[in-house]
C-alpha cells in the first residue's frame, strides 16, 4: 500500500510499503477515507533527525472497517469510523474516567512502533475501545467537520474545559492554527461572553471571528499582554486557551489569566518548565492541560456536528491526494495552509 513517510526535518516521501493489516486478535484493519496532516506534525517536520526506517504519518482520520480480528465485538466489516489520534482500551480506570490518553495498554498512532494514517489503510489497535461508528455516509457533506473529532476539535474542547471556560467567562486564545480556531469554536459553544483571539494571520483570525471571537490582539509579548488586559478591564481573563506549545505562547498565556484563572494548555510543550511561575502562583492561576482525550468527548461533540450547531471542518482550506501530502506539509510549515485534508 502506499503511505506518507517521514525520514527527517522536511523530508516526507509517499512510498509503497508493507500492508497493514490485523496482528493482534483486538486490531482493525480500517481503509482511510480521510486523514489529515496535524499542526503537531510539524514539529517532527522541522526537527526529526535523519533515519532510515523513517516513520509512517498520521494520526486523524476516517475510514471504513475492512477487517476484525478474533475478539474485535463492537465492529464490523463496512462500518464506517473515526479514528481518535490516540488508542485506548475503553476498559481501564482512566479510560472509565474519560482519560483515554492515559489508558494503560494505549499509545499513539503516527510514530516508529505505530503506523499512521496518511496511507491507504491503518492498523488500529484495540479497535474496540478505540474506533467510534459514524452514523452517517461515508461521502457525507458533514465529513470535514466529523474528520476534526478525531483531533483538533476535540482538542480545542480539551484546551476550554481544562481552561474551566463556561457562560458569561472571558476567554483569550493564543494561537491562530486549526486547534486555537476549534478553541474559538468550543469557548463560544460552552457559553463564553467575550472571546480574544491572539493571532495576526489574516484569513485565520476572520476566520476565528466567524466561529465566535469577539476581539483579536496582533501583537505579541509584552505588547500583547498589555492589548488584553485593556480588552478586560485591566485584569485579564477567566481562562486560557494555550493552543501553540512554545515557552513564549505559554508565558503570555500565565501573564494573560486573571486571578484565579485558568491555562489550559494543548499546545505540545517545546519547552523544559512551565514559565512565569511566580505570576502564575500569586494569581492562583491553575494551569492544566495536556493530550486531549478526544474518545471522550466524540460523543459530547457528535449532536453538535450533525445538527450544525458547529462546523469546525471549517478549518480545512486545502485538500490533496496521497501524492500530494509532501506539499501540504511544506504549505501547512510556512502557514500557507491552515489544515490540509488528505483523500488516499
Ligand atoms: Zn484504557
Amino acid at each position: 500500500m502506499r503511505a506518507t513517510v517521514m525520514y527527517g526535518a522536511g523530508d516526507v516521501r509517499v512510498e509503497n510499503v508493507p500492508d497493514a493489516r490485523v496482528i493482534e486478535p483486538t486490531d482493525a484493519l480500517v481503509t482511510v477515507t480521510r486523514a489529515c496532516i496535524c499542526g503537531s506534525d510539524l514539529w517532527p517536520y522541522k526537527a526529526m533527525e535523519q533515519s532510515e526506517k523513517g516513520k509512517v504519518m498520521g494520526h486523524e482520520a476516517i475510514g471504513v472497517v475492512e477487517s476484525v480480528g478474533a475478539d474485535v465485538r463492537n465492529l464490523k466489516r463496512g462500518d464506517l469510523v473515526v479514528m481518535p489520534f490516540a488508542f485506548s482500551d475503553g476498559t481501564c480506570d482512566f479510560c472509565h474516567e474519560g482519560l483515554q490518553t492515559s489508558c494503560v495498554h494505549g499509545g499513539f498512532f503516527g510514530n516508529e512502533e505505530i503506523a499512521g494514517a496518511q496511507a491507504e489503510a491503518v492498523r488500529v489497535p484495540l479497535a474496540d475501545g478505540t474506533l467510534y461508528v459514524l452514523p452517517v455516509g461515508r461521502d457525507d457533506a458533514l465529513t470535514a467537520s466529523l474528520l476534526t473529532l478525531s483531533d483538533v476539535m476535540g482538542t480545542g474542547h480539551h484546551a476550554a474545559v481544562a481552561a474551566k471556560v463556561g457562560p458569561g467567562k472571558t476567554v483569550a486564545v493564543v494561537g491562530d492554527g486549526a486547534v486555537g480556531l476549534c478553541g474559538v469554536i468550543a469557548a463560544k459553544r460552552l457559553g463564553a461572553e467575550q472571546i480574544i483571539i491572539l493571532g495576526r494571520h489574516p484569513d485565520r483570525v476572520a476566520r476565528a471571528k466567524d466561529f465566535g471571537a469577539t476581539d483579536v490582539v496582533g501583537e505579541r509579548g509584552d505588547e500583547g499582554i498589555e492589548r488584553v488586559r485593556e480588552l478586560t478591564n485591566g485584569i485579564g481573563v477567566h481562562s486560557v486557551l494555550e493552543c501553540v506549545g512554545t515557552e513564549q505562547a505559554m508565558l503570555t498565556a500565565a501573564q494573560i489569566a486573571r486571578p484565579g484563572g485558568a491555562v489550559g494548555r494543548v499546545g505540545v510543550p517545546h519547552y523544559e518548565a512551565i514559565p512565569a511561575a511566580g505570576p502564575a502562583f500569586y494569581n492562583n492561576v491553575t494551569v492544566s492541560g495536556g493530550p486531549a482525550p478526544v474518545r471522550a468527548y466524540i460523543e459530547e461533540l457528535l449532536p453538535d456536528v450533525l445538527e450544525g450547531r458547529i462546523e469546525p471542518g471549517r478549518v480545512f482550506d486545502r485538500v490533496t491526494n496521497l501524492d500530494g501530502v509532501p506539499d501540504g506539509y511544506r504549505a501547512m510549515n510556512e502557514r500557507e495552509a491552515l489544515k490540509v485534508m488528505v483523500r488516499p
